[in-house]
């Protein structure tokens, strides 16, 4: 998927779940809008590779961070640091902070592999010791009404996370 999907779907259900816990809707969007948006950066960032083929230039995924256990890591990375320069201190102790928006950070990575596993490149998964590409429908990355659709439920969930 676009990175601009990935941005607004992660934010979106980060969301909706850390205001579900939270009960404090502006320090959870803010949470979640910026882990998500670092963490998506990094994902695909660090996990695309050019390709020269003829005149061509193409975009391909790599393993480097499209695999389920490495999507966790680069997905969940950006989150301490937020947590220790958010000063949510005001709305949020630093407790529940770490216990409640922390362990939400880690399915910033998983619901990037989801998206980008309806792709037709798919995700990454060791088999017999090779990578192996997984996908479990076979849209282009940039397929506008996916695209479109997935970034409309990221708004959705932003907009109901102000109303919980
Ligand atoms: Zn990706």
């Amino acid at each position: 998927m676009l990175l601009r999907t990935h941005i607004i779907f992660n934010a979106g259900l980060m969301s909706i779940i850390a205001t579900a816990l939270t009960h404090r809707p502006l320090t959870s969007i803010a949470f979640s809008l910026l882990t998500s948006v670092l963490g998506n950066i990094l994902i695909d960032g660090l996990g695309h590779e050019e390709v020269i083929l003829g005149n061509r230039v193409l975009i391909r995924r790599t393993p480097r961070t499209h695999t389920l256990p490495k999507s966790i890591a680069w997905g969940f990375l950006p989150a301490p640091l937020l947590i220790a320069l958010l000063n949510l201190t005001h709305s949020l102790t630093l407790l529940h902070a770490l216990t409640t928006l922390l362990p939400i950070a880690l399915i910033n990575g998983p619901a990037h592999m989801l998206l980008d596993s309806l792709t037709e490149h798919g995700i990454y998964r060791r088999v017999g010791g090779k990578w192996v590409r997984y996908s479990i429908a076979h849209l282009r990355s940039n397929n506008p009404l996916i695209n479109t659709g997935l970034t409309m439920l990221g708004i959705l969930m932003l907009t109901a996370s102000l109303s919980l």
